[in-house]
Order: structure tokens, then sequence, then C-alpha cells
């Protein structure tokens, strides 16, 4: 501010002139009406109504003036700011709406556009029988037990009771991994996540395995190298081979549809004594093709039952590896590929369509979540 001007003298104050304040206003005035967009508006309204502005540096100089002066310089100074500041918000006003207007237009959105064509991604239908076939189970009040897909060869084979000289162990079955030396394998079966939960949870041990297992077969409308199984185990006191048919046929059931049973045949498996094949009654001629060659069945080639996976009674030598007492409990293991379930269930005819990703196999599947 300046100091008090003792020897008034109208022309050492010009921004105080009557045309001098009318030029700030009609400049401030003019730039305000040029302001297209409210940013601009915000740079003018600091250069003509800002602290530093003219007017607002003049309005300072009305304190040096001579008290008869005073009046009139505020008056002047303080029509000019009201106008700019009247200006200022009429403008704001205008440009405000302008841009409410062009955001309606710019962000319009037409809704009848044709809908973004790409398919919504699924999951793979293994994936989704695989956690329906674990639901059934859990239902039953089993748990989900997972292990590794690399495996020791103790817990893959020697565990279960298959002998060094056993044919799954020679190298046309499965994958070692670097050399067969190395006691390691891309697991066969799923079972060895049964001898892992035997080693590391007290009985009773109800479980359910799903998971991806490997051999070396070469890809053909009914083998794949990799392939899914799920494999069950029961290990508690009193288990039978009744207990382990009941659960088979609430499984049949649950897959294929009420009233579908299974029936049991004897097999060898090492890892169980006794052993034996699960079939699967035919679930769509329920067995009537039988005996009826002018009504023959494809699904079962008209002999009422299909093969489906393998069970049995756990052996005892089993449960001695994994340090159970096998004169106080005992146990029931089954086995089924899905691959061969799906297969089954949704009339597959082609391994080989569930492994080559093509969306026309897997899109009528549907999105199942
Ligand atoms: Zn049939």
């Amino acid at each position: 501010m300046s100091a008090p001007n003792s020897n008034y003298d109208p022309v050492e104050v010009t921004a105080l002139h009557a045309d001098e304040v009318e030029q700030f206003r009609d400049a401030a005035l003019e730039a305000i009406s040029a302001a297209t967009d409210l940013d601009q508006l915000r740079v003018v309204r600091t250069a003509h109504a800002g602290d530093r502005s003219p007017l607002a540096l003049a309005n300072r100089e009305i304190g040096a003036l001579p008290p008869q002066a005073k009046a009139e310089a505020g008056r002047r100074v303080g029509q000019a700011r009201a106008a700019i500041t009247a200006a200022l918000q009429q403008r704001e006003v205008e440009l405000l709406a302008e841009r409410d207007a062009r955001i309606l237009v710019d962000e319009t959105v037409d809704v009848t556009l044709p809908w973004d064509r790409l398919p919504r991604g699924a999951r793979h239908p293994l994936t989704t029988l695989q956690e329906r076939i674990a639901d059934v189970f859990v239902a039953m009040g089993y748990e989900v037990a997972e292990g590794p897909e690399v495996e020791a060869e103790w817990l893959n084979f020697d565990a279960l009771n298959l002998d060094p000289d056993h044919p799954a162990r020679t190298m046309q079955d499965t994958f070692w991994v670097e050399s067969p030396e190395s006691g390691v394998v891309l697991r066969t079966q799923t079972s060895p996540v049964q001898i892992r939960a035997m080693l590391t949870r007290e009985p009773p041990i109800y479980i359910v395995c799903p998971g991806r297992t490997f051999r070396t077969d070469d890809l053909d409308a009914t083998h794949t190298p990799v392939f899914h199984q799920v494999e069950g185990l029961v290990v508690d006191e009193g288990i039978t081979m009744a207990h382990l048919k009941g659960t088979l046929d609430a499984f049949v059931g649950a897959m294929f549809g009420a009233g579908i049973t299974s029936r049991i045949r004897p097999a060898y498996f090492p890892f169980t004594e006794p052993s034996a094949e699960v079939d699967l009654q035919c679930f769509v001629c329920g067995g009537a093709s039988v005996g009826d060659p002018d009504n023959p069945c494809r699904t079962c080639n008209s002999e009422g039952w299909i093969e489906w996976g393998g069970c049995g009674v756990v052996n005892p030598r089993v449960l001695v590896a994994c340090g159970i007492d096998p004169d106080r409990y005992s146990g029931f293991a089954f086995g089924i590929g899905i691959e061969r379930t799906l297969m089954f269930r949704h009339d597959v005819r082609d391994m080989r369509d569930m492994v080559e990703g093509d969306v026309r196999f897997t899109l009528p599947f549907g999105t199942e979540i």
C-alpha cells in the first residue's frame, strides 16, 4: 500500500481515475465473455477479480486519498468490482450449463448398439464335473484331499503294495521325472493322496481325492496321457464291503439319476483285498436291451452294465505301511475316471474333444460356475 498521500494530486493515483477504472472493468468483462470453458474462467477470475487484480490493487490505493476523494473513488471501484463479480457469476452459470449439456451428448450410451459378442468364458466340463463329484461326497461328510502331481515313487507304488516288478511300474506306463532311478514320477493314479492322508491323519478317515494323473498312453478316442481320476477312501472301525457298495450306489445315483445302481465284479488290485470292478447300470436302457435284439442299446452294447472303475477293501498291508492298526481298523477305496464319467453322462464319443480346447465342444456345457 502506498504511503498517505498528504499532497493530494489526483494524477499520482492514476489507478483510481474514472477512465482507468472503466478500462479495468471493460477488460475484465471482455475476458469473462471470451472464456469458453470453466478452466479459462478460473484463470480470468484470478486475473481480474483476484487479490493481485488491477481493481484489487486500485482499491488499496483508496486509503491514501484525501477524505473528500475517498467516497467517490470507493463508489467507482466498488461498482466496477460488483459488475465484474456479477459477470463472472453469470458466465459461470452459462458455462456450467454448456458443460452439462456437452456431457449428456458426449457420454450418451446408445442402447440399441449390438452387445459384445465375445462369448463369456467358462470352466472346462472336466473341472465342473470333478467339483460336482466332490460335492456329492462332501454332502456325505467326506473331506476333499489333494496331493502333488509330481510324486515319490514310494507313495505312487510301493506303499500301495505294487511290487517293483509290477507291470504298472515299467516305462510303458509311467512318466519318470529325469530317470527311472530318480524315484520321482508323475503320479499314475490319485491313490498316493490316500497314502498321504493315512500317513498324516488319524482314523476315522473319510476323504475324496479328485485330481490329474499321467500315463504314457497315446492320445486317441479312448486314451489320453493326462487324465483325471477321483478316488475315495474310508478308514474306520468295522468298515465292510457293504459300506462300499452302499456308497457306490449313492454315488451312481447322484451322477446318473436316482434308481441307477452299481454292480461289483471280482477283480485284482494290489492295494485292495478283496478287489472289484465297478459297473454302472445302463442309464439309457436300464438293462432292458439284454436279450432283446430288436432294441439294441448303443450305450451298454446291450449288456445292461457299463464298466466304470475299480474298488475294494483296503489291503491290510497298505494300512500297515501307513502305520494304521489293521486289527482295529478297516477301510474301502474306489477310483473312477472322470473323463469316462463325462463320456457316459454327456454322450461324448471321443476323448480327444476334451483336451483339444475347441469351444464347439465345451460351449454346449454352458457357463456353469
Ligand atoms: Zn443300455
